[in-house]
C-alpha cells in the first residue's frame, strides 16, 4: 500500500485513531516509567520550551500532533496561536506547559544539561521504533518540528470537521 493510500484510509477511520492513540499512550507510559528510573532533576526553567534560546524544536509525529491538539481542546482552547517571542505555542505565561499530560515524546525525553541532559537514545531506541511504526501505520510522513506538526494537525482537524458536516 502506498503512503498516500495509507494516509487516506487511516484518516477515514476513527477506530484507527483510537487504536493509534492507545498505542501512543502505551509508548508514553513506557517512556515515563523509564525516565522515572533515571537521575534527572528538572527545575522547570522552561529553557527547553523557548526555542529561540535553544535553536531547537522537539520533533513530533502526526499521531502525536493529533494527541497534543486533543490536549489543547481539553484545556478549553479552540486553536493554537503562534507566540511572537518564538517560544513553544503551548507554553503558558506562567511558564508551565498547557498540555503537560499530552506533551510529545521529545518533550518527555529531553532534559536540559542542568537537569541531567537528554535521555540517551540507546535507553529508548525500542520506543522510538514503536513511534516510527505508528507514524507509518497512520500515514504520517515522519516527524516535523513542533510548530509545523501542530499547524499541520490543525489543518487536518479543520478538513475533518468540514468533511464530517
Ligand atoms: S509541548 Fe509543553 S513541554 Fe513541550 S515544548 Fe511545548 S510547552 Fe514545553
Amino acid at each position: 500500500m502506498s503512503r498516500q493510500k495509507r494516509r487516506s484510509s487511516s484518516a477515514a477511520s476513527s477506530h484507527d485513531d483510537a487504536d493509534g492513540e492507545a498505542e501512543l499512550r502505551s509508548i508514553y507510559a513506557a517512556l515515563d516509567a523509564r525516565v522515572a528510573g533515571l537521575e534527572r532533576n528538572c527545575q522547570a526553567r522552561t529553557r527547553c520550551c523557548r526555542f529561540q534560546i535553544t535553536g531547537e524544536h522537539p520533533l513530533v509525529t502526526r499521531a502525536e500532533a493529533r494527541y497534543m491538539l486533543k490536549g489543547v481542546r481539553a484545556s478549553g482552547r479552540r486553536a493554537v496561536s503562534i507566540r511572537s517571542d518564538g517560544a513553544c505555542p503551548l507554553l503558558k505565561d506562567d511558564g508551565r506547559c498547557s498540555i503537560y499530560a499530552f506533551r510529545p515524546f521529545g518533550c518527555r525525553s529531553h532534559f536540559c544539561a542542568a537537569a541531567g541532559g537528554m535521555v540517551a537514545r540507546r535507553e529508548i531506541a525500542d520506543l522510538i521504533q514503536r513511534l516510527t511504526a505508528l507514524d507509518e501505520k497512520e500515514g504520517g510522513d515522519g516527524p516535523r518540528s513542533l510548530p509545523e506538526a501542530v499547524a499541520a494537525g490543525e489543518r487536518e482537524a479543520t478538513s475533518r470537521r468540514r468533511r464530517d458536516r
